[in-house]
């Protein structure tokens, strides 16, 4: 069977249904009924795509970010990432004790050390629940899919995360001026 149903941007009934914030997994039910495995290996893929934006667009805003022993000012997260020390691992703390729907949500920290040797944290503090939610669902069920820890599957993530922003011109850089 033909994936062209499942454009994400196009117009089948799957663009409905396949969004992360709504029924991503009736759609992998639909495929899988379909046994359209490549479609259920895009639903997933189109997920994951989704996992990450919403993780990162939740980090960039945390910036700027002020290091509150040598004050050097992180203007955003490509700085960040090129000038600090990645340390490992990232915790989610609601996982730890097995809370996936917390009501005051403990929250998941990615730690970095400051030029300066100071530990600095990024987090999911701010989160809607909802969303938080939605994100602790999808780990808790790709983190057995997969057999690899919580902290392990933050790993991957940031991973992601980096290469994509390590990929992409600095801010202010335009590649249409020559
Ligand atoms: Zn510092």
């Amino acid at each position: 069977m033909s994936a062209g149903w499942l454009e994400p941007h196009g117009k089948s009934i799957f663009h409905w249904v396949w969004n992360f914030q709504q029924y991503p997994i009736l759609a992998i039910v639909f495929a899988r009924e379909l046994g359209d495995t490549s479609a259920v290996r895009r639903l997933r893929q189109m997920i994951e795509a989704d996992v990450v934006r919403l993780m990162r667009e939740h980090l960039e805003s945390q910036f700027p970010k002020v290091c509150p022993t040598c004050h050097f000012r992180y203007e955003d997260l490509r700085q960040y990432i090129f000038i600090t020390e990645r340390i490992e691992p990232s915790v989610c703390y609601d996982a730890e004790i097995e809370d996936w729907t917390p009501r005051q949500p403990i929250g998941t920290a990615t730690y970095s050390n400051c030029r300066c040797g100071t530990t600095l944290a990024l987090s999911s503090h701010g989160m809607p629940v909802l969303r938080l939610w939605a994100l602790y669902h999808w780990a808790r069920g790709e983190k057995k899919r997969r057999g690899i820890t919580m902290p392990e599957l933050l790993s991957y993530l940031r991973d992601q995360i980096r290469q994509q922003v390590l990929a992409e011109p600095p801010k202010g850089e335009s590649k249409d001026i020559p």
